[in-house]
């Protein structure tokens, strides 16, 4: 095959965007505020700020400024992180016989391992800067934890995390590597917290989730001094600081001549896929630009295929403002699977009203295909990716089989979230076909459901 370009799509520090994207700028219609569950009124700044950070309830409420400067403090730190590549997967094009071209944006090239670091730099950046000593977090998978632990170890500041049962036990190493940047972590759910001994009296051999950790961390940030509950995902300020990962895969694309046809990635709560779609979105929503943009999700997690656009609580101990969202109900418990950071029932508000406005579509898969596709992946490419991540290797491959069919040279582009060292134990019950798909029956929909609360606006 004939190279006309490099298989690494390289920027040099001085092209690094120097401001975040706030597609909360560019909507034409803007999503539904955040309401205070008491009063039912949009929460105020004033009310956000008792739980987080001020420059970062800032971030979450501005709907004007489509660039936000990001601080010279942190820029120090992304400059030794990134910019992140973009690699043309040349290999795997080769591997699937495909016309199409496959590149992808790899965020995995740091110790925690994913993107996650790009909102955990910032958010300790500003809760620094507030004066602040402690702050308090949930992990899934662990990535996020593992991001804030190396952050606040930066800024020497102190942190609790409460980590999702399963995951600890799935993932010791994880555990280890955060304890190492001296966190705190605590398997949730707990009893350290008010909402964690409800969830364990009510639901003994609960093997945790994230809605559930949230509740805890809440209530651990609400009741110590100078101490602030940060987000790793879901706000639309983390999906702002994540903009990095679009706007250097845009200016990269733009400085090679590439014209992308498709973006692909994966989504939890939503970060990654809102900051990579982020800049591309503009010339979407005017109509300029057709790109066909693919969030995917978890068949066992499916809240954009299978949920219900309403407010609901961004926890299960229902402690959270309420968002208006896709959501399978606070109380959805999605069955322990090996992509822990897509185990969520809802999804950042932005993006939901986005998806309800038909700019991006959104497709499930199964545990299975995602392992087949990561192992390929693997084999070709020389990175060995995580769960989440491997969504979108397999949507990305599927896309590329289909231009195969008609001799399409379309341009696939996709987030690599991250790398799966943590997750062997999945990729040994995947080698030992051990693996389990489970796609949620109705019923188990219908229980998440009838948690989603029922206000005035859900019954419009
Ligand atoms: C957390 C995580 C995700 C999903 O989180 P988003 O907020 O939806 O981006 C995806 N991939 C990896 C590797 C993660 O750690």
């Amino acid at each position: 095959m004939e190279r006309k370009l490099p298989t690494r799509l390289l920027l040099e520090e001085k092209e690094l965007p120097r401001s975040w994207y706030n597609i909360n700028a560019i909507m034409k219609d803007k999503h539904e505020p955040m309401l205070n569950p008491k009063t039912l009124k949009p929460c105020t700044e004033e009310e956000l700020s008792e739980v987080f950070c001020s420059e970062l309830v800032k971030q979450e409420l501005n709907m004007t400024d489509e660039y936000i400067p990001i601080p010279d403090e942190v820029m120090d730190f992304y400059k030794m992180v990134r910019p992140a590549p973009l690699i043309r997967a040349y290999c795997l094009e080769k591997v699937l016989g495909t016309p199409a071209e496959i590149y992808y944006k790899f965020e995995g090239n740091n110790t925690s391992g994913s993107h996650k670091l790009n909102s955990a730099i910032a958010q300790a950046y500003y809760a620094k800067k507030q004066g602040l000593t402690t702050l308090t977090t949930e992990t899934g998978a662990g990535q996020w934890g593992t991001a804030l632990s190396m952050a606040c170890a930066y800024y020497g500041m102190d942190l609790t995390v409460y980590m999702v049962k399963c995951s600890a036990e799935q993932k010791p190493f994880r555990r280890a590597v955060m304890r190492t940047y001296d966190a705190n972590v605590i398997p949730s759910p707990s009893t350290t917290t008010e909402a964690g001994r409800k969830i364990l009296a009510e639901y003994p051999d609960t093997v945790g989730s994230l809605g559930c950790a949230i509740s805890e961390a809440i209530e651990t940030a609400k009741s110590k001094e100078n101490c602030k509950y940060v987000l790793g995902s879901v706000l639309d300020y983390v999906v702002l600081h994540q903009s990095i990962i679009g706007l250097e895969t845009k200016i990269a694309l733009e400085k090679y001549g590439v014209e992308p046809d498709v973006l692909i990635s994966c989504v939890g709560g939503g970060s990654n896929f809102g900051g990579f779609i982020a800049p591309f979105l503009k010339d979407k929503i005017n109509g300029t630009k057709n790109y066909k943009i693919i969030g995917v999700e978890p068949e066992s997690c499916p809240s954009l295929t299978r949920g219900r656009y309403a407010y609901d609580y961004g926890d299960t101990g229902k402690t959270t403002p309420l968002m208006k969202m896709y959501t399978l109900g606070n109380g959805f418990m999605p069955v322990s699977s090996h992509s822990g950071g897509l185990r969520y029932h809802g999804l950042n508000s932005a993006l939901s009203k986005l998806y309800h406005d038909g700019y991006f579509e959104a497709v499930t898969v199964k545990q299975t295909e995602i392992f087949d596709a990561a192992v390929k992946f693997a084999k070709s490419e020389g990175i060995l990716p995580a769960p989440e991540s491997s969504h979108s290797i397999k949507v990305a491959i599927d896309e590329a089989l289909k231009c195969k069919q008609t001799g399409e040279k379309k341009k696939i582009v996709f987030c690599l979230t991250g790398t799966g060292y943590f997750d062997l134990k999945a990729y040994t019950a995947f080698k030992d076909n051990e693996m389990q798909d489970y796609t949620p029956t109705e019923e188990d929909l219908a229980k998440g459901f009838a948690t989603i609360p029922d206000i005035p606006q859900n019954r419009k």
